[in-house]
């Protein structure tokens, strides 16, 4: 147990949700490492939503509700932190949400489909579905279900790794990413990147969700248009400087 009065509460709490999934057998050794690096950027921006996160946020939300066929594209990790919250984001946007795992086995995406399936949420991205490569790219990286990240208009991914979100990006998609490294490879790529920690993030997208599904098209477009993904990267980078 750890105590409530632990000046790393909130940190070690999230420490234990990954090593619980680590145990139960859904993410792979890899993802606690990625998690240690999400931790110390969290670290270096405050262990709170930066302004920068705010207006990438709007961004992103504005890009999902105009979107065609939106995904949100799940992993070990977002799934050990997030279920619930990626669940409701699901809900309030109208998002199908896709299983995609970069060290991918039978076992893991099986535990990962019953987690969602308990709460009485359907998943795309299981062996029960069509798996598709995306652009003919016969790598396990490119695969996506063909009713769902496969012919997606824009995809929402989080601690996702770079190989992937550069494929998608290739292939002509929409990518917002929540990644707490700025300079990552999958913040440099995507259109839209939310520089913060998922836990934070989804729940402020829901908020903002409903917010902006009571706007017009004309409203989000402009949210939209004064949006710049570099300057906001930039920016995100200088607040931790700040520090
Ligand atoms: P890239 O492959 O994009 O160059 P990488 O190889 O440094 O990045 P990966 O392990 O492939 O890192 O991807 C995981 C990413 O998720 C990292 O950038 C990490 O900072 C980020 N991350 C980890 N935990 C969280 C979290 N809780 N919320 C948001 N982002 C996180
Ligand atoms: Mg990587």
């Amino acid at each position: 147990m750890i105590p409530k009065n632990h000046p790393r509460y909130e940190s070690l709490i999230l420490r234990e949700k990954i090593k619980k999934a680590n145990e139960e057998g859904y993410l792979a050794d890899s993802g606690m490492i990625a998690h240690g690096r999400g931790e110390a950027f969290d670290y270096l921006i405050g262990e709170k939503t930066i302004a920068t996160a705010h207006e990438a946020i709007k961004a992103a939300v504005a890009t999902f509700i105009l979107a065609k066929d939106p995904v949100i594209s799940v992993n070990g990790n977002s799934v050990a932190l997030a279920i619930d919250d990626i669940i409701n984001l699901a809900k309030v946007l109208n998002g199908k949400i896709e299983i995609n795992l970069f060290y991918r086995t039978k076992e893991r995406v099986k535990i990962i489909k019953n987690l969602f399936e308990k709460k009485g949420t359907d998943v795309l991205g299981s062996d029960d579905d069509e798996l598709l490569f995306i652009e003919d790219l016969e790598s396990p990286r490119a695969t996506a279900s063909k009713n769902g990240i496969y012919s997606a208009d824009l995809v929402l991914v989080s601690l996702e790794d770079g190989d992937r979100t550069e494929i998608l990006v290739n292939s002509g998609k929409k990518v917002i990413a929540i990644d707490l490294n700025p300079l990552s490879r999958t913040a440099q790529m995507a259109d839209i990147t939310i520089v913060d920690n998922i836990i934070r993030t989804i729940p402020l997208m829901i908020e903002v969700a409903n917010e902006f599904k009571e706007k017009d098209d004309k409203y989000l477009k402009m949210i939209i248009a004064n949006f710049s993904n570099q300057e906001n990267l930039k920016k995100s980078l200088e607040s931790i400087k700040l520090k």
